[in-house]
């Protein structure tokens, strides 16, 4: 890497910036960020699809080794969440969450009793995970248990289901409502092209 680093460096120096007389990358310094690209409610929204994400994948992860699913787009995400700031947040991310989850569903819905009982239908297999999520970008380094003493910090409750509709031949979501049909977005894309 460092020697494809110095090559591009050689050809391009002259091209990226004023002639320096420096002759190695290694002796130029990292370009200062323009301010305008320090968006603090970006990166707290992307913090929060990050551990989501995460916690996703723990879920199907168990699943997968309890062999009730294969891949992640067999799965329908549900978050459970109080009405809130953090409800508001993963309605604004809900299209960003499903893309970085790789699964065929994601919705929000109100937290399901204390108990952390669920209803479910009859052979439904369904994991859950409980997460403390903060409403500002979590500092570096900052553990868990801190969260847990943070004010702004809201719970919320990760769930997956195996998907409930049908797997789309074309895009392989699980978003179609029959077997071997198109799901809506890959109908509309198939029939705008012809
Ligand atoms: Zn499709």
């Amino acid at each position: 890497m460092c020697h494809l680093a110095e090559e591009t460096y050689s050809f391009a120096r002259d091209i990226v910036r004023p002639p320096s007389g420096r002759f190695s990358v290694f002796q130029e310094q990292w370009d200062q960020t323009d301010a305008m690209w320090d968006n603090q409610e970006l990166a707290s929204e992307w913090d929060t699809v990050l551990r989501i994400r995460d916690a996703v994948n723990h879920n199907i992860e168990r699943a997968r080794q309890d062999k009730a699913v294969g891949s992640s787009l067999e799965v329908d995400v549900e978050l459970q969440v109080e009405p809130g700031p953090l409800h508001e947040k993963l309605v604004r991310v809900r299209k960003d969450l499903k893309e970085a989850c790789i699964v065929s569903g994601m919705t929000i819905r109100p937290l399901l009793g204390a108990d952390g009982r669920d209803h479910r239908h009859e052979g439904e297999v369904v994991y859950s995970r409980d997460l403390v999520l903060p409403l500002r970008r979590r500092g570096v380094g900052q553990s868990d248990e801190a969260l847990q003493e943070d004010a702004s910090a809201e719970r919320c409750r990760v769930v997956i289901r195996t998907a409930s509709k049908h797997k789309c031949p074309r895009c392989w979501v699980y978003a179609s409502e029959g077997e071997n049909k198109l799901c809506a977005r890959c109908d509309s894309v198939v029939h705008r092209s012809q």
